[in-house]
């Protein structure tokens, strides 16, 4: 949805360069092995910095919400 809005709000060069940053972040469950960049999940992520963070959202392996460690690639 705000992927949308964006889409159309920003330019083609903005955009991509969101959804090239996007791809470069992933969300990593700290239970099992689930691993998928933010763009796969329908997010975005772009001008954050690296440092430790976490994120609630849902695992699908765990099939619960949780929090999920943020990493960049
Ligand atoms: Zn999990």
């Amino acid at each position: 949805m705000l992927r949308r809005i964006l889409q159309i709000i920003l330019s083609k060069k903005q955009f991509k360069k969101i959804k090239k940053e996007s791809k470069e972040w992933f969300l990593k469950c700290p239970d099992c092995d689930y691993f998928k960049s933010i763009w796969d999940r329908g997010g975005i992520r772009f001008g954050a910095n690296s440092k430790k963070k976490k994120e609630f959202g849902h695992c699908p392996k765990c099939k619960k919400r949780k929090l999920l460690d943020v990493i960049k690639k």
